[in-house]
């Protein structure tokens, strides 16, 4: 278990102070889909081609993102089944999930529905659900085949119209190769997690508030 920071200096003014919120967010997915790589390049570590297998790392972001700024504890995890517990306790702790597959390995999307599945059975037992984006990674590579799906009507969508009709989940492609998307990713993540006030009800201020 190895923890890495990456913390840009504090102010202390009262205003950062306010708008300080901090989050957990655990990423799933197959082995080699580039789950390590996306979290590097958001803490700034940069680019590997080298595949070096995770059991469990945590990262730690400070991130400023519209006008406010954001602890985020990044969980990142195997890849492979083995570890039921440690996924089952890293669900527990997150605020969001990111599942990653890889465009040019279309079984890695197929993996997602299990990932899917333990957070969903995890968050049912908690009675609460978390947010989850779906990410195909390495959008940079040539000849990628995206996995086809049909709806009801046996028409043909794509792999973002599937994920939002069948988990409800927001989609992006990234590149973390080019550092394409990787900080949308997280700023869409924290759109989810603390929608802005205007988009709040008038009476939704406990939205507002730090999650735990
Ligand atoms: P993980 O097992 O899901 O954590 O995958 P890694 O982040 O360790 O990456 C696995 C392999 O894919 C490594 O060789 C990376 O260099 C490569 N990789 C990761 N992301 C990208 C990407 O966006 N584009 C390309 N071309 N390769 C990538
Ligand atoms: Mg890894």
């Amino acid at each position: 278990m190895r923890m890495k920071t990456n913390m840009l200096e504090k102010t202390g003014s009262s205003e950062q102070v306010e708008s300080f919120m901090k989050f957990t967010v655990v990423t799933f997915g197959d082995s080699g889909v580039g789950k390590s790589s996306i979290i590097r390049q958001l803490v700034g570590e940069g680019f590997t081609e080298q595949h070096i297998p995770t059991v469990e790392d945590f990262y730690v972001k400070q991130m400023s993102y519209r006008n406010k700024t954001y602890d985020l504890d990044i969980i990142d995890t195997s890849g492979t089944y083995e570890f039921p517990a440690m996924r089952r306790v890293a669900i527990q702790k997150a605020d969001a999930a990111v599942l990653v597959y890889s465009l040019d390995k279309p079984e890695s999307f197929t993996k997602l529905e299990r990932f899917m599945e333990e957070i969903k059975s995890c968050c049912d037992d908690s009675n609460r659900m978390i947010p989850v984006m779906i990410v195909s990674n390495k959008a940079d590579l040539p000849k990628l085949s995206e996995p086809t799906f049909f709806n009801a009507n046996g028409l043909r969508i794509s792999a973002c119209d599937y994920v939002e009709s069948k988990w409800k989940c927001k989609w992006l492609a990234t590149s973390a190769k080019f550092n394409l998307n990787v900080a949308a990713l997280f700023h869409k993540l924290l759109d989810i997690l603390c929608p802005e006030k205007k988009d709040l009800p008038r009476s939704g201020s406990i939205l507002w508030r730090k999650l735990r």
